[in-house]
């Protein structure tokens, strides 16, 4: 690393110290470095020093416990309680109670599951609906290392169940296997550090027993990254992070909160709600994923129109790697000397070590949101209109260009109408778009819309938007209103 800031330099004798200077400044941005000591790095604002009086560190009930099999399905997506069934009558149905669609009849679902899945309800193949725990490969863990993991009192399990929960992600062969067979490999143990000091001593001890980590935060990968490779010999520890979920402190003046790596989208926009503020970052995993598994995996949230994707809401990160602690030394957002480490620890997908803090920017809870639709005759004139709109730099917090694909399973996901009124509303529209302006329902394309801000700006920015929609040949501004539920 000298040799090459020397080379930068100029190379010659004359530039050495000059390079040195250079070396010393960039390497006391990293925290434990000598240079991080340094008289210039002691002048820097520590997180203590800038810290809102009042908003201290608070314990946070996770959504999600740590036996995650109590409420989390062990073969899909999702809670227990929330599935689609087929009721006596045939027709299908959401269960549960938690969103909007729970104990709803779904009229139309089945038969688009038959035209467009060739899916026959009469050839049932159900999958296995408890984990046969004889089939989960043996947990294989030596003494010496369990018995210095028990010395620490960090909570640990090799019960099947928790092994093979942490096995995976949600990529689509992921969930067959464990509908059809069982992974060749899984993790030989879970661990649940309550703190970034007790994942210090769990990498120290993988190091010393020649173990494998992989980080566990929501388990939403889908990347592969939570598979266990087949052939690894050495025991593979999951460090499951969901412990680690405490807003350790938000700064109000900078308008940012350092938190711990393992909360979940959904308590970390909860808590902050309660203090006024939101990060705006909301991959649409984010009921389940972490925010560490966000840096971890470069994460992108759907409003990143307005608020940036992860890269650019992250302030300062903490990862435990085998070799120490890498963190900046202080929590500016941004600095031009030297390159900036976060830029490889996001997106490293838990291969460099363990983020274990992050602090990211927040903002107040925006005052206003607005939720809209605009229908195209096709997808072709749907990517013009959304280009246009990128052109102009004027995209809404959230704008989604939907397929017709997308837009007739949107369509079969429709509840039984309430009330007269409001099936006679939905004929209406429906006429309105496919026999009065012509569109071909087979062909049609929806962007759905957010806009947030204060009430005066989003009205603007919708006008702007809507503005731009109609010079494509739409008039899209008197059946905005009408159109929307059609999606
Ligand atoms: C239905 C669905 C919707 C999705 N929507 C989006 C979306 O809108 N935008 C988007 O970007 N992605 C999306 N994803 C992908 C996924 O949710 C993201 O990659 C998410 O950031 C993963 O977070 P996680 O906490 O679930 O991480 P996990 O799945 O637990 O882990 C992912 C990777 O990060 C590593 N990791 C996790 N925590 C840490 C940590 N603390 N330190 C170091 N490494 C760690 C793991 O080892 C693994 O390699 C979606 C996935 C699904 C299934």
């Amino acid at each position: 690393m000298a040799a090459a800031a020397e080379a930068a330099a100029g190379g010659g004798p004359g530039s050495q110290p000059a390079a040195q200077r250079r070396l010393r400044i960039i390497s006391g941005h990293l925290r434990g470095s000598p240079a991080s000591r340094a008289p210039e790095a002691e002048r820097l604002l520590s997180p203590s020093q800038c810290r809102a009086g009042g908003a201290a560190e608070r314990p946070v009930a996770s959504t999600i416990p740590k036996k995650r099999q109590e409420i989390l399905k062990w073969n899909g997506w999702g809670y227990n309680d929330s599935k689609f069934i087929f009721n006596k009558k045939g027709q299908a149905e959401f269960t549960g109670k938690r969103y909007r669609l729970s104990g709803m009849v779904l009229p139309v679902l089945k038969e688009w599951m038959e035209k467009s899945l060739g899916a026959s309800l009469e050839h049932k193949i159900t999958s296995r609906a408890f984990l046969n725990t004889s089939d989960v490969p043996p947990s294989i863990v030596n003494e010496e290392f369990l018995q210095d993991l028990r010395a620490t009192k960090i909570s640990y399990s090799q019960e099947a169940e928790d092994r093979v929960f942490r096995a995976h992600g949600h990529c689509l062969h992921e969930i067959f296997v464990l509908r059809e067979g069982m992974f060749k490999r899984i993790p030989d143990i879970v661990v649940w550090p309550g703190c970034h000091d007790d994942v210090v001593k769990i990498v120290e001890l993988a190091c010393k027993h020649n173990l494998c980590i992989i980080p566990f935060g929501g388990g939403t990968s889908v990347s592969s990254a939570l598979e266990c490779p087949a052939d690894e010999r050495r025991t593979i520890v999951s460090l499951d992070t969901s412990q680690m979920n405490r807003i350790l402190w938000i700064d109000e003046k900078n308008l940012t909160a350092h938190i711990e790596a393992g909360i979940i989208g959904q308590d970390l926009e909860r808590q902050l709600g309660e203090s006024g503020y939101c990060t705006g970052h909301e991959p649409d995993s984010m009921e389940f994923s972490s925010l560490g598994g966000w840096v971890a995996t470069r994460a992108s949230g759907m409003k990143k129109n307005i608020y940036g994707n992860i890269e650019d809401l992250v302030v300062h990160i903490k990862m435990v790697t085998p070799r120490g602690v890498i963190e900046k030394s202080c929590q500016v957002p941004r600095m031009s000397t030297g390159p900036d480490i976060h830029h490889f620890i996001m997106g490293s997908e838990g291969t460099l070590g363990v983020v274990t803090e992050v602090t990211i920017k927040i903002r107040p809870i925006p005052e206003y949101q607005k939720y809209g639709s605009v229908v195209f005759p096709n997808f072709d004139r749907g990517v013009a209109c959304l280009r246009e709109i990128a052109k102009q730099r004027c995209a809404p917090a959230s704008i989604r260009l939907v397929d017709n694909a997308q837009f007739q399973f949107g369509h079969a996901l429709k509840p039984q109408v309430a009330s007269i009124f409001t099936s006679f509303l939905d004929g209406l529209k429906k006429f309105y778009i496919t026999k009065f302006k012509g569109f071909d329902p087979n062909e049609l394309c929806v962007a759905t819309l957010l806009f947030e801000g204060d009430r005066e700006k989003v009205l603007q920015h919708e006008k702007q938007v809507y503005d731009i929609a109609a010079k494509f040949g739409y008039d899209f501004q008197g059946i905005l209103f009408l159109i929307c539920s059609v999606c």
